[in-house]
């Protein structure tokens, strides 16, 4: 989801433009683009690359449009390129239309209007709405638009201009963000009030399923089935520092917070409940190939490489193939044995991980299928892997991992429940798992909601300079990436170990300064890991235990408890690591550190 800014009224419209753009930036985009109504009529310029580089093939061409609209794109549809940049413009080159936002049924809609006769020219799913506004189009700009939406499927904040009504921007959402900024003798809108706090701070925030038409004295708002609303005008009392973070304090901690609709991001127009299975299209191609795979290698590292451990025991335990979870740069260096069955899946956030790629390419030349999870479009990996699944968790900021790496393990169940539907599980396992998939995000926020007892937590032990993490089957994992969280942004030492393994070592380091987090839910292993908890407290350890909601027991064997919702025990890590998220991060604020920008690491590892 990235950046729009639009702009009516008796100032110059690409200076303004421009500038919002740039307050966008902070948002991550990997295109840029603006679109405004000239005498000779529309006229859109846009480039791959940064805002400098757009700025740069305006420099030497004046406007005096007093209309206009530009974005800042991140691409879900379509690698990032001049012709992928917003504006999209319809085939009259009237229309231009940027978009935010995803829209499920494109391709169905593509498919309508190439029959209609329609040259759609881009990869984007954002052209679509620029052809439909076209196909309805009867004069009115605001019921073109109308009609267009009421065909979409998705998720989308809009802003619409047409060259035949130079006196308006139409602008819609659903499912992203998108206000008006009021002015004198002008208005504004925008994806987010950073671009517009400029010029003014009094702002409507347009609802879902609404339209809104924006003149350069006046706005209205009305349903898209056309009942008209009005909203109370809102004074933004926040700096720019403040929105950039959406006010929150760091980049890491509002991705922490975004966890429910990014995974909803990740699950959208994927999930076929009526079927009990999923749709990828990333992997349609391959279908075939799937459903003869006898052996999975999945390549990755860092955080990644632990969202790929509870891949290997989801498609272990649901779709019964054989799986090796491998660290990039070790796979590499080894001679790997490569086979006829055996599929390569590669994870890697940026899509640029020097070794993940160099990994994928060695896997490639042993004549294996190379397919990636990976969040940025149009990334090395993204491109030259044989197919993949994006993980769609928008820009992540902050250093440390978060919302990528639950959304890695969300499209990890969608493989999983692909290939089980092909194999061994039943349409009604399918269903249950896909439910309980759904009601991942609201449980999220329940745990999201506690955060004070886990900043509680963090004050505690802030102070401590060791942590042990323990968890058992599909959250030994959890516990690896609880550790190394605590690791990267506070400097704290920590290790995470599978809970059993504990007494084979780890467990000469238990004394009363010794924390010990324990993934304890009510699964079919939760009598063993209550044992090894027992262990640690005999040795005077504080236990911190992440247990089952209304699991009452446990509460009296361990010094805190902090509560998650019962989900399928294979979908626990998706819950069970968020509290290990916030704890990290309230201790990495307590000592003072750098969350967003830990000392020694960068968020795309492009070197070795
Ligand atoms: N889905 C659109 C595209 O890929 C919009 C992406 C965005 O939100 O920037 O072009």
């Amino acid at each position: 989801m990235c950046g729009i800014v639009g702009y009516i009224g008796h100032q110059k419209a690409t200076p303004i433009l421009i500038e919002g753009l740039k307050r966008l930036e902070y948002r991550g985009y990997d295109s840029a683009g603006i679109a405004l109504v000239e005498k000779e009529g529309l006229i859109h310029e846009k480039a791959a690359g940064k805002v400098k580089t757009l700025e740069e093939l305006l420099i030497n061409k004046t406007f005096a449009s007093h209309i206009g609209i530009a974005h800042t794109r991140w691409a879900t549809h379509g690698v990032p390129s001049d012709l992928n940049a917003h504006p999209q413009v319809d085939h009259t080159g009237n229309i231009a239309v940027v978009h935010n936002g995803i829209i499920e049924n494109y391709r169905t809609l593509k498919e309508v209007l190439e029959r209609k006769g329609y040259n759609v020219i881009s990869d984007t799913d954002t052209e679509i709405i620029a052809h439909l506004i076209s196909m309805y189009y009867e004069g009115c700009l605001t019921e073109a638009v109308r009609m267009a939406l009421s065909q979409v499927e998705g998720t989308y904040a809009i802003a619409v201009i047409d060259s035949r009504s130079p006196e308006k921007v139409v602008a819609a959402r659903n499912g992203a963000p998108l206000l008006i900024g009021q002015g004198e003798g002008e208005n504004f809108v925008a994806s987010d009030v950073a671009a517009i706090l400029r010029y003014t701070n009094k702002v409507v925030y347009i609802e879902d399923k609404e339209i809104a038409t924006i003149t350069a004295n006046d706005f209205r708002i009305s349903t898209i089935e056309k009942i008209d609303i009005t909203h109370k005008v809102e004074e933004v009392g926040w700096t720019l520092e403040m929105i950039e973070k959406a006010g929150h304090e760091y980049f890491m901690h509002k991705e922490i917070h975004e966890q429910p609709e990014t995974l909803r991001n990740a699950m959208r127009g994927r999930l076929n409940l009526e079927e009990g299975t999923v749709r990828l299209n990333g992997l349609t191609d391959h279908l075939d190939d799937l459903s003869k795979i006898k052996r999975i290698i999945i390549i990755a590292c860092g955080t990644s490489w632990h969202a790929a451990l509870i891949g290997e025991y989801l498609l272990e335990e649901y779709a019964k193939i054989p799986v090796e979870v491998e660290y990039a740069s070790e796979f590499r260096y080894r001679s790997p044995i490569i086979d006829e069955g055996t599929l390569v899946l590669v994870i890697s956030q940026s899509g640029e991980t020097a070794d993940t790629l160099a990994a994928m390419r060695e896997a490639q030349r042993r004549g294996a299928k190379g397919l990636g999870i990976v969040n940025v479009v149009g990334s090395t990996i993204a491109r030259e892997s044989d197919g993949g699944v994006y993980i769609h968790a928008g820009p992540e900021i902050g250093v440390a991992s978060t919302k990528a790496f639950t959304s890695q393990i969300m499209v990890l169940s969608l493989i999983t429940i692909l290939l089980g539907r092909m194999r061994n599980i039943s349409y009604n396992m399918g269903k249950e798992m896909i439910e309980a998939l759904q009601s991942l995000p609201e449980k999220i926020q329940t745990i999201l909601d506690n955060e004070e007892q886990i900043k509680g937590i963090a004050e505690t032990y802030y102070k401590h300079n060791n942590f042990l993490y323990l968890g058992r089957g599909v959250n030994f994992p959890v516990a690896l990436e609880g550790a190394l969280k605590l690791k990267e942004i506070s400097y704290i030492h920590a290790e995470g170990y599978p809970a059993a393994e504990m007494k084979h070592g780890p467990i000469a380091l238990i004394y009363e300064n010794m924390p010990v987090v324990v993934i304890a839910t009510r699964d079919s292993i939760y009598d063993k890991v209550m044992s090894n908890i027992a262990q640690v407290k005999a040795r005077n350890g504080n236990v911190i235990a992440i247990a089952t909601e209304g699991d009452t027991e446990i509460a009296e064997r361990v010094n805190h408890v902090i509560y998650i919702p019962k989900i399928k025990q294979c979908f626990t890590p998706l819950l069970a690591v968020i509290p290990l998220q916030l704890m990290a991060y309230h201790m990495a604020v307590l000592r003072e550190c750098n969350v967003d920008q830990p000392r020694n690491l960068a968020k795309s590892v492009t070197v070795e």
